[in-house]
C-alpha cells in the first residue's frame, strides 16, 4: 500500500488519484478550494456571480410556484446550515425534505428542530419500513454498506419532491468528489443528475431495479427510481452541489448551527471516529465504516483527520497515531442492535462482515482477528 504524502489516505481507497510526489487528489483540491500554492486556484468571486446568474434564471421558473428551492437535509450540521443559507442569506423560498434515517438517534432528532428555529416549510419523507429494512441488508450482504438505501434516497427522493412541486433548483452540500477525491471530469462539476448519482452517489454498481426480488417489488421502489428525464427536464429542475460556488467549510457551519439554532453533537465520537460533529443520526455508522476499514484498509477517523491536516488543526504524524487505534473500531453493543433490527444471527453479521475482508492487506490471527498485514506510514 502507498500513502498519500499530505493526508493518510492509501492508493486502496477507490476513486482517487496521487500525482507524482504522490499526493492525492483530495489533498490537492483543498490546496485549490484554500487558494494555496497551486496552479490551478479557484476563482471564488467568479463562482459567486455565476451562482447569482444560476439564481436569476432559476427565480424566473419558480416566481410562479410555491417554492424556490429545495434542500435536502438529513439533520447534520451542513445540511442544516445549508438550508439556513439558501433561506435567510439567499432569502429563497426554501422546501427542506428529509430522507429518514432507519437507524435516527435522539440527538439527530434533536437537530432536526433547528429547522423550526430557522423558520421553513419541511418535508419529512418515510419509505416503508419494512421495504427499508429489506434493503439495508440487501445493501449490506450485496456490496457491504447498509446505508446504500439512504445513498439513494437522499439522492432521488428531494428530486421527486421537486417534480411535484415544480421546484426548479435542488442544492446540495458540497461536491463530495472536489472534497474527497474522484476522477478529474467530475472534481469542477456542479450538476448533481441521474447519472453523477449513478456513479458517485454510493450506488456502488447496483441500480434501484436490481433490488426486485421475492421480498421488494418494483411498486415498493417507485420513490427510489429517479424521476424521468422529460419530467426533469418539463419543469427544467436542477441539482446542484452548493460547494461548487462558495468554499465549503464545515468547522464554520457546526461552529454556527451550535451557537445559533441549537444544534448539538454527540456526546462522544462512534467507535471508529474522531469527531463528535458528524454522522449524529447515524446509529450503526461504525459498522459501515468497519467494512470500510476491512475493503480499503482505512475508515473514518481517516476522513475526518484527513480534513483536519489540510485545514492545519493537527500534524500528520499525530493524526496517523490516532488513527492506528481508532479507524475500523466496532461497538459490540451495536453490533448486537443491528443484528436484531436485521433479524439476522451474530454468526450470519460475522460471515458477512468477512466476506468483504480485502486478505491482500488483512490476515486473520489465532484469536479469530483481522490485522492489517502492513504497518500505516
Ligand atoms: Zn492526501
Amino acid at each position: 500500500m502507498k500513502f498519500c504524502t499530505k493526508c493518510l489516505f492509501p492508493d486502496t481507497k477507490p476513486d482517487i488519484f496521487f500525482d507524482k510526489f504522490n499526493k492525492c487528489d483530495a489533498c490537492i483540491s483543498a490546496e485549490r478550494k484554500h487558494n494555496e500554492k497551486n496552479f490551478k486556484k479557484i476563482d471564488w468571486s467568479k463562482r459567486e456571480l455565476e451562482f447569482s446568474y444560476l439564481l436569476e434564471e432559476s427565480l424566473k421558473i419558480s416566481s410562479k410556484n410555491e417554492y424556490d428551492c429545495i434542500v435536502p437535509v438529513s439533520g447534520g450540521k451542513d445540511s442544516i446550515w445549508q438550508v439556513y443559507a439558501m433561506s435567510k442569506i439567499h432569502n429563497l423560498r426554501t422546501l427542506a425534505v428529509t430522507f429518514d434515517q432507519f437507524d435516527q438517534t435522539p440527538i439527530g432528532l434533536h437537530n432536526l428542530n433547528a429547522l423550526k428555529e430557522i423558520g421553513v416549510d419541511h418535508l419529512h419523507f418515510t419509505l416503508n419500513p419494512k421495504v427499508i429494512r429489506d434493503l439495508v441488508y440487501k445493501g449490506f450482504e450485496i456490496i457491504g454498506d447498509p446505508y446504500w438505501v439512504n445513498h439513494v434516497g437522499i439522492w432521488t427522493v428531494p428530486m421527486h419532491i421537486a417534480v411535484k412541486f415544480k421546484v426548479p433548483l435542488v442544492v446540495y452540500g458540497e461536491n463530495p468528489i472536489f472534497e474527497y477525491g474522484g476522477p478529474d471530469y467530475s472534481r469542477d462539476n456542479m450538476i448533481m443528475n441521474k447519472k453523477w448519482r449513478q456513479e458517485f452517489g454510493g450506488m456502488r454498481g447496483i441500480r434501484e431495479e436490481d433490488m426486485v426480488d421475492d421480498n421488494i417489488t418494483s411498486e415498493d421502489l417507485k420513490m427510489l427510481v429517479y424521476p424521468k428525464d422529460e419530467d426533469i427536464e418539463k419543469y427544467q429542475i436542477k441539482g446542484i452541489f452548493y460547494g461548487h460556488f462558495f468554499k465549503w467549510e464545515p468547522i464554520k457551519h457546526t461552529k454556527f448551527v451550535m451557537n445559533n439554532l441549537n444544534w448539538k453533537p454527540l456526546e462522544t465520537a462512534p467507535k471508529g471516529s474522531w469527531m463528535t460533529q458528524e454522522n449524529c443520526d447515524m446509529q450503526f455508522i461504525d459498522i459501515r465504516e468497519r467494512i470500510k476499514y476491512l475493503k480499503y484498509g482505512y475508515g473514518r477517523a481517516t476522513d475526518q483527520l484527513n480534513i483536519a491536516i489540510r485545514q492545519g488543526v493537527i500534524q500528520r504524524d499525530e493524526a496517523l497515531k490516532i488513527v492506528k487505534n481508532i479507524d475500523g473500531e466496532v461497538d459490540e453493543e451495536n453490533v448486537i442492535k443491528f443484528c436484531k433490527y436485521l433479524m439476522i444471527s451474530k454468526e450470519k453479521y460475522e460471515e458477512i462482515i468477512d466476506s468483504f475482508v480485502n486478505q491482500e492487506i488483512f490476515y486473520k490471527n489465532n484469536e479469530n482477528k483481522w490485522i492489517p498485514k502492513e504497518e500505516r506510514y
